[in-house]
């Protein structure tokens, strides 16, 4: 793409940013819904999962894909956030790599959503959550295609191409899978948590990496997103998938401004929550749960009636003394004002983390210390 089409599209999508905006403090009764997440476009959303990874891409004739399921924690937010997209099946699901916070609730979604086909790299990986997943691929009856760069595919009028990785690596995020989505004339390239030694091979096979949406790699890491890099993609917009406070510290600063000086929009899951980037195969809009109502409200689709806030605070005063709250499941526990709470009847309450943490529960990364 021409490099004034790009800069015309990047107009655009300012406008867009800023249109969203200013709907969003102006006036509440007129909701941004407009072209931008019309039923006719694209849609890719960056979905909230906490610190880790998860892509739902939703074709405007009803193909789905979903690249990456978030960690163990998100399982509940992740299915009902898909299932308020009105999702049943998903055609292809792609695991990027084997690390918990790319596949950990992916077994509820094989188990939530009729899936016909997942894509993983050829990559031998002994935890029991991978471990877990392979048996239930079994068990679902889901097709596994182990990809190799080179592949192919189609899902309504998007192409999708794996690029990478092009060797083996024996770092499991350097085999992330590199994916390349190309809609009209709008490109999206997915990087996984591919680092700076991926980066550079991918470069020497001289593929065209120019994008106009790129998932940032690992996180904001800057074990990944070199200069070089960055110099063939030239995204208009990147999104970073991150945990709010998570203990890794990510992004790295240095990443985000290397990426912003390229002239590049970012935007974070930690600071935006949720954010879908629409097209109709020319522009880009985007979207967030800041500036777009209803793309997500987790508290409808948990079941929490509007008319009964008032009750919910009211009891949640009356029993200050618990400050966290465990999921009885994943032995994961919260602040009590996390935006990935379990659902009521897998709750545990604890008073101090010290309680939870000697009940064998480990800190949610997104918003515990
Ligand atoms: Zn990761
Ligand atoms: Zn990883």
């Amino acid at each position: 793409m021409s490099n004034f089409t790009k800069f015309r599209k990047y107009i655009l999508t300012l406008i867009a940013i800023t249109i969203l905006s200013l709907l969003a403090s102006g006036c509440s009764s007129i909701t941004a819904r407009g072209s931008e997440l019309s039923p006719d476009n694209l849609q890719v959303h960056f979905i909230s999962v906490g610190q880790g990874d998860s892509e739902l891409i939703k074709l405007p004739t009803g193909e789905n894909v979903l690249i990456d399921a978030g960690d163990t924690d998100c399982d509940e937010y992740l299915v009902n956030y898909i299932k308020a997209q009105g999702v049943e099946e998903i055609d292809t699901v792609i695991a990027t790599h084997p690390h918990s916070d790319h596949i950990g609730s992916m077994q509820d979604i094989l188990e939530n959503f009729k899936v016909n086909k997942i894509m993983m790299p050829d990559f031998d990986y002994d935890t029991v959550t991978y471990t877990n997943l392979l048996y239930s691929i079994e068990e679902n009856n889901v097709e596994r295609i182990v990809a190799k760069y080179g592949d192919s595919f189609d899902e309504g009028a998007a192409h999708f191409e794996i690029l990478g990785p092009v060797k083996q690596y024996e770092d499991a995020n350097n085999i992330s899978l590199v994916v390349m989505m190309t809609y009209g004339q709008t490109k999206y390239l997915f990087t996984g948590d591919q680092e700076v030694e991926a980066e550079k091979d991918l470069l020497s096979m001289g593929y065209n990496l120019n994008a106009d949406v790129l998932k940032v790699g690992h996180h904001g890491s800057d074990t990944s997103s070199s200069q070089e890099f960055l110099n063939a993609v030239r995204p208009s917009i990147a999104v970073i998938e991150v945990g709010e406070g998570n203990k890794y510290n990510l992004p790295k600063d240095e990443i985000i401004m290397r990426i912003a000086r390229g002239g590049t929009t970012v935007f974070r899951t930690d600071q935006s929550g949720n954010i879908v980037i629409s097209s109709d195969g020319e522009e880009l809009y985007v979207a967030t749960d800041d500036t777009l109502e209803n793309i997500f409200d987790p508290e409808k689709i948990l079941g929490i009636e509007e008319g009964t806030s008032s009750e919910q605070s009211a009891s949640s005063s009356e029993a200050p003394q618990y400050e966290f709250i465990g999921n009885k499941n994943s032995k994961v526990f919260h602040a009590d004002d996390c935006g990935q709470l379990p659902n009521e009847e897998n709750r545990v309450y604890f008073s101090t983390q010290q309680e939870a943490e000697d009940a064998g529960y480990r800190p949610h990364s997104g918003c515990v210390e």
